[in-house]
């Protein structure tokens, strides 16, 4: 079978399938690791990330359960690939800047207890005792313990040795062009890569982030609906070391993710903008705006990189996960802002599905094809009625 990408979804899933017994070739047009998921921050962060609706309320299920796995997935990938993946299990602190900000998060806090999740309401004092970098302006905070952060070039650099130990092919520098449908276009034969050569395949998994729908030869209803949302992010460095800050950071605008070596990611714009890639000034200095407000303190750091990524966005912010309609196509990708987060999760779904012991009812909140289905009763209203006698 084979994964088309090898970023953190494709390789985590082909190591997962491999393992599993299944023999996977996984095809990366560039080198494995080189697209959005190198550019993340790596916050694990279903607590703080959760919005109001229902979508939202889906997102927090898939995301709570993927972080619950996501201790025992870095154990098992650091033994296996003798890489330390940098799981951080600090916590992370939401802070009001303004009296704006306070409303916000006190709305924000009473919607997170309403859902039973672990979150703490804390003064500024509280807050700057537990981070005392933070400014003395900071006027409210919450405590989220359990959304924590990794390092997610570690995390690739692990996946990859992984994968070529459990019998992965990786094939690096062979760009997908699209995918070949039998003459029914009912099931899939295989791909074509961009200099013509046809790699056969009875199963083939779309892992290609953004770019996955830019993959010709597929019906238009097994399309994904992803589109790329830029996100612009600094890297920092304290030539001190680490200490200035213990816990991930998130603020109107922002966040601040340390490293345990004195390194802190600053993230991140949101912009639409197709698949433009330029970084900006205007995004530099939206990122340090009110990041140097709260923690004064980052201004002696260092900038090591200005890194530009793109999420792969959809209609709902959800993940595409599992079969489209076509025999032996499968869709893993549309992780939006969580792709580091779910990469457990989407792991054990493919290889569920794959191996035909699927969770039902999470990868029905992932169906590739519910974006067609919302639109279809959308333009017909009567759809899906009860016809009337
Ligand atoms: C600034 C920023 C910050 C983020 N922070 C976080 C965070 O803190 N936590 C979190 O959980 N998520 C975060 N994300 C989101 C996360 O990075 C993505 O959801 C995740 O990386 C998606 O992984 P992927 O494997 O699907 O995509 P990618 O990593 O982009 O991998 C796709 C791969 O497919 C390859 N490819 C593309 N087209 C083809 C083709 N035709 N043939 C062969 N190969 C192809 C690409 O080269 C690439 O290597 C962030 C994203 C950004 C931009």
């Amino acid at each position: 079978m084979l994964i088309v990408g090898g970023g953190i979804i494709g390789m985590a899933a082909a190591w997962r399938v491999a393992q599993a017994g299944l023999s996977v070739t996984m095809l990366e047009r560039d080198t494995p690791g080189a697209g959005t998921s190198r550019v993340a921050a790596g916050m694990l962060a279903p607590v703080a990330e959760v919005e109001f609706g229902e979508a939202g309320r889906r997102a927090l299920e898939l995301g709570l359960r993927s972080a619950a796995m996501w201790p025992a997935f870095a154990r098992e990938l650091e033994t296996a690939s003798g890489v330390s993946v940098g799981l951080l299990r600090t916590g992370t602190l939401v802070v009001a800047r303004d009296d704006d900000d306070a409303r916000e998060l006190d709305r924000q806090h009473e919607f997170r207890r309403s859902l039973g999740l672990a979150v703490a309401r804390l003064r500024a004092s509280q807050a700057r005792a537990l981070e005392p970098a933070l400014a003395p302006t900071l006027r409210l905070a919450l405590h989220a313990p359990e959304d924590h952060s990794v390092d997610p070039r570690l995390v690739l650099a692990a996946l990859e040795r992984v994968c070529v130990a459990a019998g992965v092919q990786v094939r690096a520098h062979a760009p997908v062009a699209r995918v070949q449908l039998d003459a029914g276009a009912s099931s899939v034969e295989g791909v074509v890569l961009a200099d013509g050569e046809r790699v056969p395949a009875r199963r083939v998994v779309l892992a290609a982030g953004p770019w996955s729908e830019l993959i010709e030869g597929m019906p238009r209803s097994a399309g994904a609906s992803v589109r790329p949302v830029k996100g612009q992010i600094l890297r920092l460095r304290d030539p001190a070391g680490p200490g200035l800050l213990t816990r991930v950071l998130r603020f109107r605008g922002g966040y601040l993710v340390p490293r345990e070596d004195g390194a802190y990611v600053l993230g991140a714009t949101v912009e639409e903008r197709g698949f433009d890639l330029a970084p900006t000034a205007g995004g530099v200095y939206e990122l340090l705006r009110y990041a140097h407000e709260l923690v004064p303190g980052i201004s002696e750091l260092h900038v090591e990189e200005l890194a530009v990524g793109l999420r792969p966005g959809t209609p709902d912010n959800a993940p595409v996960i599992g079969p489209a309609g076509v025999d032996g196509l499968v869709w893993a990708t549309g992780h939006y802002r969580n792709g580091i987060l779910l990469a457990p999760l989407t792991a054990q779904l493919v290889a569920g599905v794959l191996g035909g012991d699927a969770e039902d009812r999470l990868l029905a909140a992932c169906s590739p094809t519910r974006f067609q289905a919302a639109a279809a009763a959308a333009a017909d209203p009567a759809a899906g009625e009860p016809a009337v006698a």
